[in-house]
């Protein structure tokens, strides 16, 4: 019989994480203060975040970066994830290709974001801090954090977006059960958020309207840091995990990838996979093949334009190099939420830039056709956001069909969609589509990019 499922001994399990930073020929540019205009510092991003994440985030000499023993631990509950190779999926597409997905769904939060906020809380608690707070979209990274905060005896805030948390009420009583407390965004708990509500009572709330009332409530509350669970380097950095030992279980399947694909919402579960296969590449010259699945409705990658701005909707963050969107650009309402984002964070924009990865852009309902061949064939509903790494693994399959050609494919599961079932709902329904975005609507939202490259 034909192994299916490779997984790792407790003591196989990497100890360190990979920072790809200090591998890269060309450095990402760094990040700089909006006001100066100057390159930022660690100890500029100290009020806001964890010391040791600030320093991780612009760290571009260590390689090799030690999980500390206390995240190595908890990572146990729930690790090495299996890496399963997925021959009904084969079969069904007849194709000659090997496909193999890492499963980031196993945990009990259902996706591949508690990895990060494991070590960003541990981080907080070891420098003497009492409470976090965060912002969430569809709720699986509010999820994360209220678990991992209660984990290490923090107090979480979060600030989920106010039309996700009704519309999707579910992960917010997970949070809830872990002890976080949970306020729609806007809220009349911050300033920021009277504000908005003066003007519009009404306000659904956006990403950007939680990310303000989050740092806000960071910086005026003693002990409080603020936490973020994608985009930013230091949290693909403790996502690399996942690539890590993926390495490990290809060599136990004896195989290699030829593509490596995942989602793309800020880069998290993508460079947690794909920076570990990547550095043979930089570092032997591998001839692997990097793709980034985005929505075609939010297409930063295929479309966007490579400049600094902001990180959110409100203009707090520092100014960040890479492809955007316009940090206004308003995403079309897909269910795959984790994925509505304008900017594609600082080290992937440098690798498209460098060639050594691609983009490819999804429409919404070609992602749910995958989802439920895959539901159909493995027996895991996928999350939307997952849907689109499976998406573009069918197409690769099926390219290497047509060309009879037998490339191993290996993509990231980067959650489960067990709390999205009204999005399948509507699918089965006939009630999604597909939305498209003119250059026109593009060139809009780039006119508010504050420097060109
Ligand atoms: C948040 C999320 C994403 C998108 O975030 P990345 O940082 O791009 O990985 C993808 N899949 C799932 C399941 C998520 O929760």
């Amino acid at each position: 019989m034909k192994q299916k499922k490779f997984i790792l001994q407790e003591s196989e399990i990497p100890q360190q994480w990979y920072n790809i930073q200090a591998d890269m020929v060309n450095k990402p540019l760094p990040p700089l203060n909006p006001a100066t205009k100057e390159p930022l510092k660690a100890e500029d991003l100290f009020p806001i975040f964890a010391e040791e994440c600030a320093r991780q985030e612009l760290d571009t000499t260590h390689q090799w970066i030690d999980i500390p023993e206390e995240v190595q631990e908890k990572y146990r509950y729930y690790r090495s994830t299996p890496l399963v190779r997925a021959y009904e999926l084969e079969r069904a597409l007849d194709t000659p290709a090997h496909i193999y997905f890492k499963n980031e769904s196993t945990n009990p939060l259902g996706s591949h974001k508690v990895n990060s906020a494991l070590p960003q809380c541990y981080y907080c608690k070891q420098q003497g801090v009492t409470n976090v707070t965060t912002e969430t979209g569809a709720g699986q990274w509010g999820a994360a954090l209220s678990y991992a905060a209660k984990v290490f005896g923090l107090e979480a805030a979060v600030y989920q977006v106010k039309i996700s948390l009704q519309q999707k009420p579910y992960r917010s009583i997970m949070m809830r059960t872990f002890g976080a407390v949970v306020e729609g965004s806007p809220s009349m708990s911050t300033r920021a958020g009277k504000d908005i509500l003066t003007v519009d009572p009404t306000h659904p709330g956006s990403l950007g309207t939680a990310i303000s009332e989050a740092i806000e409530l960071a910086m005026t509350t003693p002990n409080c840091k603020y936490t973020l669970g994608s985009v930013l380097s230091h949290v693909s950095l403790h996502q690399t995990i996942i690539g890590l030992e993926a390495e490990k279980q290809m060599a136990l399947a004896d195989d290699y990838p030829d593509m490596v694909i995942a989602c793309f919402g800020g880069g998290s579960n993508f460079g947690g996979l794909a920076f570990p296969f990547m550095r043979h590449k930089i570092l032997e010259g591998k001839k692997t093949e990097f793709i980034a699945a985005e929505p075609a409705s939010c297409p930063k990658l295929t479309r966007g334009m490579f400049a600094y701005d902001f990180g959110d909707a409100s203009g707090y963050t520092p100014l960040l190099p890479m492809y955007t969107l316009g940090h206004g650009f308003k995403p079309a309402n897909i269910h795959a939420g984790g994925l509505r984002y304008h900017g594609a964070g600082t080290i992937v924009s440098q690798l498209i830039k460098d060639g050594l990865m691609r983009g490819v852009d999804i429409p919404q309902l070609e992602s749910f056709e995958a989802a439920l061949l895959f539901a159909r064939t493995e027996g895991i509903i996928p999350a939307p956001e997952s849907s689109h790494a499976i998406a573009a693994t069918i197409r690769e399959a099926l390219r290497c069909k047509e060309e009879g050609c037998g490339k191993t494919i290996l993509f990231n599961l980067s959650g489960h969609g067990l709390i999205d079932m009204t999005a399948y709902e509507q699918y089965l329904a006939g009630d999604l589509r597909n939305y498209s975005v003119t250059d026109e609507e593009i060139a809009t939202f780039q006119q508010d990019v504050p420097v060109r490259l």
